[in-house]
């Protein structure tokens, strides 16, 4: 009975795959325990959103992840992979009030509890279907401590950092404009709106000096928000306008006097110098109000619809009053002209809704003092990037910021610790409900109706989910965790808002480094998306090639910070790299007994090929654990494929079978031992890319000292006394000379069978008495019967093909290869068939009627034809004198 009678044919990934991973978890292989006598690593997953359906962006993040993970745990570090999802407040909000709406009911219908309650059951039924999608992708996470940002643990950290926050002075509540979503109802923060460029208007207004002595013309691209202007603004050098400052316009259609002032914001160069000031509904214009005691006059509701301070336009859409205002103006003569004005329009990251910039009553997190110790940290380089430049993105974004407003008009969320007195109006932030105002003694207490910002959350997500605000043993051990893994999109909301949520609440960075990885493109280079229709579903590719495919594709190639392209060939090229080693395990297994055991294998009789193999694996270890340690992925497998298809599978396997099939050689062991010992190491350092097929490949191995599964073997280690140079090199001398005979022996299509004599010619005596010792190799590779050495080529016939290889030449006698008569003869026909075609061309030529007649292209035809032949002729001829014929 062989070992493989029980082995598939062929490697079923739709059958094992899920085998394997329901094998680790219940071995709990994915835990990670605090362990004093090993070394932590720790990773914490980007928590996908429970609205989130998983997409090649999370496939391939959460592939390098496990690559990370697999690869410390088998290193021997308590390696933590901690995995979590987000409530994703926005987002999930609106999916559930899309669902109310089918029903035909709102959220004011039901009610914050009763809408609270459908979102749980929401996030119950669909939340956990993303987790269930990263499993299929063979994730090594320790399920065991999986978080969401609305647990308790995590939602009490929100409420402490909220409070501290307060209490230290970093979150206040105040009047500010916002970035404000019509459709979604809530404020946004600045991170989360979306600009695209979009065709709109210069409308050039005038507006009436109050004392009749003329006009001034100001230009603007939302007309509809002059109901809410409080003043027009020149710059104070502006020595046009200098004599107006101070007095009055009449405010069109509102027919109100409002001031014309000085401002250094105005650019005096940019249209006619004068501009509109709607405090109300633009960020500058908002601060030019606060400088100038300007009154601040919202003209629309929430939704975007004119309210009553639009006076007639009350009611009336924002786009439509827009065209109404602009009729009133232009019949009143008002509009001096109209110009068509490409510009950046704010939409809504959610629901592409055009942003309005809105006046409101909003919590705000003070950034300046917190992004100063994060901006160090990163400059001394407690935090690095890979690649380098992100940091760059980093700095610009943290020295630009503004304060973070964190109120959220939503219901699903972290509601904002914080109560009113209805009697006093007194603020009390706090832990729990007050029962009783402080000031008043009034029982009246009501909470903040507002929640907090999804990203107030997930900037606590490092340390939250090890415990915090408990001072836990996971914590001490565990953080600062490693390395965070996230595409280079998501920096500005998540990575900076982490780095300075640690270092304020933790007193030490969240993790050591960030790697920022690129997007997957489709094959053309361009965005996947939804519009598009080019997106690919990585479960889809799951379901038909295995993750090991989709995992070798995505890590094929991939480099930190670029982008890279996904194509069909690379799924392909996974699986049929699976298919060879599978394939080269189940020879390997046929030639192992059943009882074969590797007790009597001496290291002392290792022939030159098991040393070459032995000291290429060596080789290959130090540089694919050197690579994984740089985060360079794509240079890992790379590596690994070429040493397990080409130096293993093409080269050992085929120099080793003459020892296999010689039932008596007295090294067969050796080889038999030498084939399984390298493909267990090599489905080691595969594991972290394919872990499945390596774990099945290795489990069938015959290895002394093996473990239960190579997830938690021992990762191989480099060692001084593996190496093999001489060896080495004699066998890549060998294989180049052996390649160069081959492809000689092919283009004069010599049957594999066939054997020939050889000179070598080469002054090099090393090179020369390897091949002498090594003939055997050359007669079981390059059917090279017998080597004679020279040192230079004098005396060798002129008949004999030279191959010539890194090292010398060797040159093969003809007539070893080829049967000199039949090759003359068929050279003599092939002559012939030659002569007469040129003798028809020539006659055609020379008749003058065609000569006369046909055009000058086909002429030329006939001609180049001829030469054509002629040198073929020429050519043959050579070939004929050479042989002697
Ligand atoms: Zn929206
Ligand atoms: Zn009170």
């Amino acid at each position: 009975m062989s070992r493989t009678d029980s082995i598939s044919k062929a490697f079923e990934p739709r059958e094992a795959e899920p085998r394997l991973y329901s094998r680790w978890m219940e071995n709990d292989y994915f835990r990670a325990d605090v362990d004093p006598d090993k070394k932590p690593y720790c990773i914490v997953m980007p928590p996908p959103n429970i609205t989130g359906q998983l997409h090649m962006g999370h496939a391939l993040d959460n592939s390098i992840q496990d690559i990370l993970i697999r690869f410390k745990r088998m290193q021997g570090f308590s390696a933590l992979w901690l995995p979590g999802t987000d409530h994703a407040a926005i987002a999930t909000e609106a999916r559930i009030v899309a669902a109310m709406k089918e029903e035909g009911i709102t959220k004011d219908d039901i009610g914050r509890e009763k809408f609270l309650e459908r979102a749980w059951k929401w996030r119950a039924k669909y939340g956990r279907r993303i987790v269930e999608q990263l499993k299929c992708l063979g994730s090594s996470c320790d399920w065991s401590r999986e978080r969401f940002t609305m647990d308790d643990g995590l939602s009490e950290a929100v409420t402490e950092v909220f409070i501290r926050y307060y209490e230290k002075g970093l979150i206040y509540r105040g009047e500010r404009i916002i970035n404000w979503c019509p459709h979604c109802l809530t404020s946004i923060s600045d991170a989360e709106v979306e600009y695209e460029e979009q065709d709109g208007h210069f409308w050039h207004l005038k507006y009436p000096l109050a004392d009749g002595s003329g006009e001034l013309i100001l230009a603007t691209t939302r007309p509809e928000t002059m109901l809410g202007d409080t003043a027009v603004a020149v710059h104070p050098e502006d020595e046009r306008y200098a004599h107006l400052v101070g007095k009055f316009v009449v405010l069109p259609l509102v027919n109100k006097e409002i001031p014309i002032i000085a401002d250094e914001y105005v650019d005096k160069d940019f249209g006619t110098g004068v501009v509109k000031i709607t405090p109300a509904h633009d960020p500058n214009d908002f601060e030019v109000g606060l400088r100038h005691d300007l009154p601040v006059i919202t003209v629309m509701t929430e939704s975007a619809v004119m309210n009553d301070n639009a006076g007639e336009y009350k009611g009336l859409d924002r786009y439509e009053a827009r065209k109404r205002i602009v009729r009133d103006l232009e019949a009143l003569g008002l509009i001096q002209k109209i110009e068509p004005h490409k510009h950046n329009v704010g939409t809504c990251y959610r629901c592409d809704t055009v942003v309005e910039p809105r006046v409101s009553l909003q919590w705000f997190v003070k950034m300046k003092p917190l992004t100063e110790p994060a901006i160090a940290a990163v400059r001394k380089a407690e935090t690095s990037f890979i690649p380098e430049r992100f940091e760059k993105t980093y700095f610009n974004w943290m020295e630009n910021i503004r304060d973070w407003c964190i109120s959220r008009q939503l219901w699903w969320g972290h509601r904002i610790p914080a109560y009113y007195c209805a009697d006093c109006g007194n603020l009390i932030v706090s832990r729990k409900k007050p029962l009783l105002c402080q000031n008043c003694r009034g029982e009246r207490i009501t909470q903040d109706e507002d929640t907090l910002d999804t990203w107030f959350s997930s900037a606590l997500w490092p340390f939250s989910t090890l415990g915090w605000p408990e001072s836990s043993e996971d914590l001490k051990y565990f953080y600062p965790t490693d390395v965070l893994v996230t595409a280079y999109d998501i920096i500005f909301f998540w990575v900076a808002r982490m780095i300075f949520s640690g270092i304020e609440n933790m007193g030490e960075v969240p993790f050591r480094h960030v790697l920022i990885h690129g997007l997957i493109r489709d094959a053309e280079g361009r965005k996947m998306s939804k519009s598009l229709g080019n997106g690919i579903d990585p479960l889809e590719i799951v379901e038909k090639f295995g993750a090991d495919a989709l995992r070798y594709a995505l890590v094929t190639g991939n480099a930190p910070g670029n982008d890279q392209r996904f194509q069909e060939e690379k799924i392909e090229a996974g699986r049929n790299f699976a298919n060879k080693i599978w394939n080269a395990m189940r020879f390997v297994l046929m030639n192992c007994s059943e009882d074969l055991a590797f007790e009597g294998v001496d290291a002392s009789r290792y022939t030159i090929e098991d040393k070459w193999i032995l000291s290429r694996l060596n080789t290959t270890i130090a540089e694919v654990t050197a690579n994984l340690e740089k985060y360079e992925f794509g240079i890992a497998l790379s590596k690994i494929y070429s040493f397990v298809w080409e130096e293993y599978c093409d080269w050992y396997i085929e120099i080793a079978k003459a020892r296999l099939f010689d039932t008596e050689n007295p090294t067969r062991i050796e080889a038999l031992f030498v084939l399984n010992h390298v493909l267990g190491e090599a489905m080691k350092l595969l594991h972290p890319f394919m872990p499945f097929l390596s774990e099945e490949v290795y489990g069938h191995l015959v290895l002394p000292g093996k473990a239960d599964s190579v997830m938690i073997a021992a990762w191989p280690e480099y060692s001084p006394e593996s190496d093999h140079p001489e060896e080495e090199k004699f066998m890549t001398v060998l294989m180049d000379a052996v390649r160069s005979i081959r492809n000689v022996r092919t283009s004069l299509g010599v049957t594999p069978s066939r054997k020939s004599g050889s000179i070598l010619v080469t002054a090099d005596d090393e090179v020369s008495r390897m091949f002498i010792s090594g003939q055997a190799f050359l007669e079981r590779l390059a059917a090279v019967s017998s080597v004679e050495v020279r040192k230079d080529k004098s005396g060798i016939p002129t008949t004999a093909v030279a191959a010539v290889f890194s090292a010398g030449e060797f040159y093969l006698p003809l007539e070893d290869l080829i049967d000199i008569q039949k090759e003359l003869e068929r050279l003599g026909k092939e002559k012939d068939n030659l002569k007469q075609e040129i003798d028809r061309v020539d006659k055609k030529l020379s008749n003058e009627e065609f000569v006369g007649r046909a055009p000058a292209h086909i002429i030329q035809a006939e001609r180049d034809k001829r030469d054509k032949y002629t040198r073929m002729c020429t050519g043959i001829e050579e070939r004929i004198a050479l042989l002697g014929g």
